[in-house]
């Protein structure tokens, strides 16, 4: 049993911010992810995409923001299990709560703050019957390291903003050696820039745009080779490629979080903005995964929820305790 004063559900950007202003508090956290890495969205959607509107940081890539709330997070020694999804919590007699991960991992702390985002989420995947043949093999339905596309040939298809972006990033940079766009109408529902963007860069050569097309098959010997394109005038089109990227969005789904006894509506938890406090006393929710009038899905807001979540948890740990806040100029940052 791993024992601690926070479990917190989810080490994503706004859970791994509440493991240092815990550390203000002296409460010790354990961070739980389904996630083999820490970040949330910002590691696994778009590390390589700069923010604007992290106070303070006028441009941060998603990726480096995630390194720099580990470091600050650091000095409280946060313990992590990750690559494990939460998927029991068990409400003790004594009012703590043991939470419990698919390998069996048991965690037990007075509080729990569910951080879980978007909770599990996953790719919408095109209907083509032997997609799951080449998965890593060719087949990414989301790009994390654009470098990984260096000199490559590849397809992508979608006509969302992350489909433009990716395609306008990886030929304007000249990181892939090809890239060709492929959507299934003549108009995009991205940004009206990306989409001039994009058609522009076909006019000069730098992207091949194949409007009005569904990529229906692959193909290849243990890794993708060819797609094949079904055009709604010239019929069937193949392709050469080394990697097919389909860009469709993520399906966000609460997961275990939502069998839990949670007040949840519009697919996320209901919390009361006094103190992001849950139906459920001692637990929590921050960041994404909660909703209350309002709301704002954006990290500045998520990390203005722990702190003031964090407070309300330390007078329900110590009732009797006087909590003074103290400013990190006066006092620094004494680690554990
Ligand atoms: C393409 C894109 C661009 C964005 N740009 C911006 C921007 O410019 N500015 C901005 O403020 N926001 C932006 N956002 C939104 C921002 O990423 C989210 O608001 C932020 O990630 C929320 O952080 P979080 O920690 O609450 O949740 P998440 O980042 O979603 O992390 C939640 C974590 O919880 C884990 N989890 C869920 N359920 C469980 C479970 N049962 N057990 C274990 N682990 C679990 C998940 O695996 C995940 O790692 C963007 C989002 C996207 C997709």
């Amino acid at each position: 049993m791993i024992e601690t004063d926070v479990i917190i559900i989810g080490a994503g950007p706004v859970g791994l911010f509440a493991v240092f202003e815990a550390g203000l508090l002296k409460l010790k956290c354990h961070l739980i992810d389904s996630l083999p890495i820490a970040g949330g969205q910002c590691s696994e959607i778009y590390p390589k995409k700069p923010i604007y509107d992290i106070p303070g940081f006028p441009s941060v890539l998603a990726g480096e923001l995630v390194d720099n709330l580990m470091k600050q997070a650091a000095p409280f020694k946060p313990g992590f299990t990750l690559g494990e999804a939460a998927t029991e919590i068990d409400k003790l007699e004594d009012g703590s709560f043991v939470v419990t991960t698919i390998k069996g991992t048991k965690h037990h702390a007075p509080i729990v703050m569910i951080a879980g985002g978007l909770g599990v989420f996953e790719p919408r995947k095109p209907p083509i019957t032997n997609i799951a043949d080449f998965e890593d093999k060719g087949v990414e339905y989301i790009i994390k390291d654009p470098e990984f596309y260096r000199g490559k040939r590849c397809v992508i298809a979608g006509g969302g903003d992350s489909a433009l972006d990716w395609s306008i990033f990886l030929a304007e940079k000249k990181i892939a050696s090809e890239v060709v766009l492929v959507h299934r109408s003549s108009s995009f529902r991205g940004h009206l820039d990306s989409v001039q963007k994009v058609i522009d860069l076909a006019d000069n050569g730098i992207i091949k745009l194949i409007t009005e097309s569904e990529v229906v098959g692959l193909a290849g010997n243990n890794k993708i080779e060819t797609v094949k394109i079904n055009h709604a005038t010239q019929g069937e089109i193949s392709i050469e490629t080394d990697h097919f990227i389909p860009l469709f969005g993520l399906k966000p789904s609460l997961g275990p979080i939502a069998s839990w006894g949670l007040e949840i509506e519009k697919n996320a938890i209901k919390v009361n903005t006094l103190d992001y406090s849950t139906n459920i006393q001692g637990i929590y929710a921050i960041g994404d995964v909660n909703v209350y009038e309002g709301k704002l899905k954006l990290i500045l807001c998520g990390f203005h929820e722990g702190t003031i979540a964090l407070q309300s948890a330390f007078a329900r740990i110590y009732p009797d305790k006087k909590n003074i806040l103290k400013y990190t100029t006066v006092n620094g940052v004494q680690g554990f």
